[in-house]
C-alpha cells in the first residue's frame, strides 16, 4: 500500500515537473527561433494542411470555387475557420516548446557527461597512485621479508647444529636457551612467511599446484610436526580419520600450510588437558570433508565471519595473550579457495571450535 502511494506521489510530482518544463520552454526564445529549433519548423508545417482542409472542405459543401475571394467568404460566414487558420502557429509553438525542452535536456545530459569524464580522469589518477603505492608496499613486504628470512635461516641452522653437540656438549640450561630460541625464532620465520604469503595474495601471485594428494600423508606430516608444540602445551592430538580417504586434487604444501594452522590454533587456543582432533565427516559424493576440531576456549558467534578476515583476532591488542598476527585464517581461506572451495566454522564461548573444509576427490 505504501509502495502504491509512493509510486504514485513520484508519478504525480514528475508530470508537474513536465507541465513546469513545457511552460518554462514557453517563455524560451529558443521556441520560436525557427532557424535553429526545426521543432518549431516541424510544428508549423504539421499545422499548415489543417486549416486547408477545413476551408476546402467548407469550398466543397457549399459548391464554391477554390478562389480568393471564395475563402475569404468561407473564412467570415464561418468564424471557427480563424481558430483553424491559428493551428500552424499553434503547433509551432508546442512543437517548439517540445524541441527546447530536449535542447536543455541535451545541453544537461552533455554538461552532466563532461562532469562524468572529469571524475573518471581524477579517479583514475588517484586509482594508478593507489596501484603504485601499493606496489611500493608490496616491493618493501618482499624485500623486509626476504632480507629478515635469510638470516633467519642461518641462525635455525646454527641453532639445530648446536642441538647436536657436536661442537661441544651443552649444559640443561644453555640447551634450555636454545630451545627457547629455537621457539622464538620459528614463531618468527612463520610471521614472516604469511606475511610474504598475504604480499603474493594482494599481487595475486599466490599460486597453488593442484596434484593427486593422499590427504592422510599431509595430515600426519602436519600432526608430527606440531606433536611437540601440543605435548608441551599438554595436548592431546587424536588422528580420527578413516583409514581409507580417496586421493584428492589438492597443493600438497599449502593445504598443509592449512591444516597445519588449524592444529596450531587448536592447540594455541585451548587449556592444559584439552584435544585437537582431525577427521573426515559427511564426505559427500565429489568431496572429501576435512574437521578440524578443538575443547579449547570457543569463539564467540558474531565473532565467527571475522576471523577470515586479515590481521583479525578475537582478543584485541591491549589484553592480547596468545600471540600470531590474524594472518593464518585469512591466508588459509584463500587456498582453500584457490582449490574451488571453501572454510567454514563452528563455535561458541567455551564450546571448542571446529573448522571444516572441502577437497574435491581426485579424477584420473
Ligand atoms: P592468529 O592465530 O595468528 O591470531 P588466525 O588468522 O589463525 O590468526 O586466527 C584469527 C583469530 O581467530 C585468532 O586470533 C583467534 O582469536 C581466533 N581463532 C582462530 N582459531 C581459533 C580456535 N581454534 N579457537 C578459538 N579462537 C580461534
Amino acid at each position: 500500500m505504501l509502495k502504491k502511494i509512493n509510486k504514485k506521489s513520484i508519478e504525480l510530482k514528475l508530470l508537474i515537473l513536465v507541465i513546469q518544463e513545457f511552460f518554462d520552454a514557453l517563455g524560451n526564445k529558443h521556441t520560436y527561433n525557427i532557424r535553429k529549433n526545426w521543432y518549431s519548423l516541424f510544428g508549423i508545417l504539421w499545422g499548415v494542411p489543417i486549416p486547408i482542409v477545413t476551408i476546402g472542405i467548407d469550398l466543397y459543401a457549399n459548391s464554391l470555387a477554390f478562389n480568393i475571394s471564395n475563402i475569404i467568404n468561407v473564412i467570415f460566414t464561418h468564424p471557427i475557420h480563424f481558430f483553424f487558420i491559428l493551428h500552424p502557429v499553434i503547433f509551432g509553438i508546442v512543437f517548439g516548446a517540445m524541441g527546447s525542452v530536449r535542447h536543455n535536456k541535451d545541453r544537461e545530459i552533455d554538461e552532466f557527461k563532461k562532469s562524468l569524464i572529469g571524475k573518471n580522469e581524477e579517479l583514475e589518477k588517484i586509482n594508478k597512485k593507489l596501484q603504485e603505492l601499493d606496489e611500493l608496499k608490496s616491493n618493501f613486504l618482499r624485500m623486509v621479508s626476504h632480507e629478515l628470512r635469510t638470516p633467519l635461516t642461518t641462525i635455525l641452522g646454527y641453532i639445530s647444529f648446536l642441538k647436536t653437540q657436536k661442537s661441544g656438549t651443552l649444559t640443561k640450561s644453555q640447551l634450555e636457551s636454545l630451545n627457547l630460541s629455537e621457539e622464538e625464532a620459528v614463531r618468527l620465520d612463520k610471521l614472516i612467511q604469511e606475511l610474504l604469503d598475504l604480499t603474493k595474495i594482494g599481487t595475486g601471485t599466490f599460486k597453488v599446484n593442484l596434484q593427486n594428494t593422499d590427504i592422510k600423508q599431509v595430515v600426519n606430516r602436519a600432526i608430527k610436526s606440531l606433536q611437540p608444540l601440543a605435548e608441551k602445551k599438554r595436548i592431546k592430538l587424536n588422528n580420527k580419520l578413516p583409514d581409507k580417504l580417496p586421493p584428492v586434487l589438492a597443493d600438497k604444501d599449502k593445504i598443509f600450510q592449512v591444516i597445519a594452522n588449524l592444529i596450531n590454533n587448536g592447540i594455541k587456543f585451548n587449556t592444559p588437558g584439552g584435544e585437537v582432533s582431525i577427521s573426515s565427516e559427511d564426505s559427500v559424493d565429489k568431496k572429501v570433508n576435512l574437521c578440524i576440531s578443538d575443547t579449547g576456549i570457543g569463539i564467540e558467534r558474531d565473532k565467527l565471519d571475522k576471523i577470515f578476515d586479515k590481521f583479525y583476532q578475537v582478543d584485541s591488542a591491549g589484553k592480547r595473550k596468545y600471540g600470531g598476527c590474524g594472518l593464518g585464517l585469512a591466508i588459509s581461506r584463500n587456498i582453500v579457495k584457490l582449490h574451488m572451495s571453501s572454510i567454514w566454522v563452528k563455535s561458541d564461548i567455551g564450546m571448542g571450535s571446529k573448522f571444516f573444509f572441502e577437497l574435491q576427490k581426485f579424477n584420473k
